[in-house]
């Protein structure tokens, strides 16, 4: 469904992702992780078309994405600060995709309410953002992203300010819904459990370079390098 050709992204002097190759197949959840900086975000920027690539090419569907718009690729992205609209209430956060595509009143309804209760905030379709705690907003975030349904979610530490009670047992619901769904998703975390969990693959990234991707059991028992080894919490 993705590739990733050779994509690279500067900031200056600084390659912020370097020539980086990725394919994600159809119905593949892949779990990016890495240190901070190392190009997590802006990998799903590039993909999203919120980020131009200085090199290399995005295809989806193997159609090179670079004169396609944002709205038009079929991708949803839940950003890590969450930019919910602080104007609209929760509801209307996450019925903002399904009246773009024209998804009539009573259905909308429908599927805002069965959303907001899977993210674990039932009845809060009222609530004012600025009244969510951090977690609650992110929660609604996600459940704003999950709402059209898109071909590519591509997820930006979609769980990290929630308790560890609350992201388990939302992974396992999430891992569940897009396998209903048929899903693809790219999902950025810093939490390995999360990745090992959700993931079918995983990709380790370092200063905007993939130094490893495998199953989770292949990143776990045979990583790569030292740096791989290192950053999963091996000591040697
Ligand atoms: P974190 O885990 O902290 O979210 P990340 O892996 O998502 O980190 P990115 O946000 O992709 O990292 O940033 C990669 C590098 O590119 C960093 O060095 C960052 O400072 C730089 N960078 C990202 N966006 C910009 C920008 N708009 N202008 C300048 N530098 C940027
Ligand atoms: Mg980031």
């Amino acid at each position: 469904l993705l590739s990733l050709d050779g994509v690279t992204v500067r900031f200056g002097a600084r390659a912020a992702l370097d020539a980086v190759d990725l394919d994600v197949a159809e119905q593949e959840t892949v779990c990016v992780l890495g240190p901070s900086g190392s190009g997590k975000s802006t990998l799903l920027r590039v993909v999203a078309g919120l980020q131009h690539a200085d090199s290399g090419r995005v295809l989806l569907s193997g159609r090179d994405q670079s004169d396609v718009p944002v709205h038009r690729r079929g991708v949803g992205l839940m950003f890590q600060d969450h930019q919910l609209f602080p104007q609209r209430d929760a509801g209307g956060n996450v019925a903002f995709g399904l009246r773009m595509r024209g998804v009539g009143r009573v259905e909308r309804d429908r599927r805002v309410a069965e959303l907001l209760e899977l993210v674990g905030l039932p009845g809060a379709g009222r609530r004012a953002v600025a009244s969510l705690s951090g977690g609650e907003q992110q929660r609604v975030a996600l459940a704003r992203a999950l709402a059209p349904e898109p071909r590519l979610l591509m997820l930006d530490e979609p769980l990290g300010q929630l308790d560890r009670g609350l992201r388990e047992r939302l992974v396992v619901e999430l891992r569940e819904l897009f396998g209903r769904l048929g899903t693809t998703v790219l999902a950025v975390t810093h939490d390995q459990g999360e990745a090992f969990a959700l993931a079918d693959r995983v990709v380790v990234m370092r200063e905007g370079r993939i130094a490893q991707t495998g199953t989770p059991l292949e990143v776990w028992q045979r990583p790569a390098d030292e740096f791989v080894a290192r950053f999963l919490g091996f000591d040697n």
